[in-house]
């Protein structure tokens, strides 16, 4: 009886947080790191039966995560450039890499980055092409200049907040682009004109998603710190770093309510990288909430992610798992060494950042985002945890589907 009461209560409280959300100024994002395409990968999405590529277990495990927030944000580093499929070095993927992205909530792909031009002019309109036609927001590298003079501010915008991301990378590994396509490179004379003519666009808050920095490096070079200092001095308030395929630390400070957060590097979100540090990554989530004209961070917390890869009926599997949820215990894996491994990414990522990130803690790897439900899911009781759970995914998965 006593149990079913608090059940009751608890699910008034539910409510109510749910209810008092609606009204909130607020907005969500969740900033993943390198999608990758490499050929193994590739391999493994072709589905014989059917006679078609297919990513969605890939990041069916991230649904409910990614499909909570506002806005989820990747990296997307192949081309879409059609066949022949290609990974490493020159990567071209299958379109249904994409698609598995939007269907898993993804909203915005940035596509600056080193492999941008892997496949020439041609690859990097086709890949544009490909996500417009998936009505997936991008923005990094242009088709034409008139292109880059519409969409290199991206505005990503709700309940009259507005939020702008640019996107550079430091290269293209040497591949050149040509006139009229146009790949958004760090350069601080170009970053300088972007960012003043973006603060003139009524934005709440400015984003700068950035590839840079050396490979496999688990502390940005001063490269990163120099041009991390550049964007604070500019302006910047939200610096996104990837590239170095394993995960750098995060760091927020706030003076005079001025805020400043920078990640150096996500890592990898999805890659056939096996050796530890580089099989995995880490998703940021990120919520600001506007109180007296003020929008300020009112959640920022890193998400650690392993990729799973696997063999099942004699073929490679690939699944990104939170890995933090205890159902990624030692009874998932069919294989008792993939939870070893999973478990010493999870260690040595809550080692580095809990000790080198400076104010952004661990978060729980659930899709949720608004008024900290982490002291309910904490409960010592199972049921009551799932319950929640449960309620709240429902409700964000109805409200997302409007
Ligand atoms: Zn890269």
């Amino acid at each position: 009886m006593l149990n079913s009461v608090f059940k009751i209560s608890f699910l008034y409280l539910l409510c109510f947080l749910w209810s008092s959300s609606i009204n909130a100024q607020e907005i969500s994002f969740l900033f993943m790191g390198d999608i990758m395409g490499h050929g193994p990968q590739i391999k493994s999405a072709w589905q014989e039966n059917k006679k078609q590529y297919e990513y969605s277990e890939v990041f069916n495990p991230l649904d409910d995560i990614i499909s909570s927030v506002d806005f989820a944000i990747g990296n997307l580093e192949v081309t879409l450039a059609g066949k022949p499929f290609n990974g490493y070095p020159q990567f071209s993927s299958p379109d249904e890499l994409a698609v598995a992205c939007k269907n898993s909530g993804m909203d915005v792909l940035v596509t600056a980055n080193n492999h941008s031009c892997d496949r020439k002019n041609k690859g990097v309109i086709r890949t544009l092409d490909v996500l417009d036609s998936l009505n997936i927001l991008h923005t990094g590298t242009f088709k034409d200049v008139k292109n880059r003079e519409k969409d290199n501010l991206l505005v990503l915008s709700k309940d009259g907040i507005r939020i702008g991301l640019l996107n550079y990378t430091y290269g293209t590994n040497g591949l050149p682009f040509s006139d009229p396509v146009y790949v958004n490179l760090v350069d601080s004379v170009l970053i300088k004109k972007d960012v003043t003519n973006a603060k003139n666009k009524d934005l709440d808050k400015l984003v700068v998603f950035v590839h840079w920095g050396y490979e496999y490096r688990d502390f940005p070079n001063s490269y990163q710190k120099k041009y991390n200092r550049f964007f604070q001095d500019l302006g910047v308030d939200i610096v996104i770093g990837s590239h170095p395929h394993v995960i750098q630390p995060m760091e927020y400070s706030k003076k005079n309510n001025q805020e400043f957060l920078t990640v150096f590097s996500l890592g990898n979100f999805v890659s056939n990288q096996r050796a530890e540090r580089k099989d995995g990554g880490a998703m940021l989530r990120l919520s600001f909430k506007k109180t007296d004209n003020n929008l300020l961070i009112s959640r920022k917390e890193y998400i650690p992610v392993w990729v799973h890869k696997f063999i099942e009926q004699e073929k490679y599997h690939f699944q990104i798992l939170p890995c933090a949820r205890p159902i990624y215990n030692e009874k998932y894996f069919s294989n008792k060494e993939d939870f070893q491994k999973m478990k010493t990414f999870l260690d040595n990522t809550r080692a580095h950042l809990n000790t080198n990130n400076l104010a952004i803690e661990e978060g729980v790897p659930y899709g949720l985002v608004k008024f900290k439900p982490i002291t309910i899911l904490q409960s010592q009781d199972p049921e009551l945890r799932s319950l929640a759970i449960e309620q709240i995914k429902t409700k964000r998965r109805k409200r997302r589907r409007k």
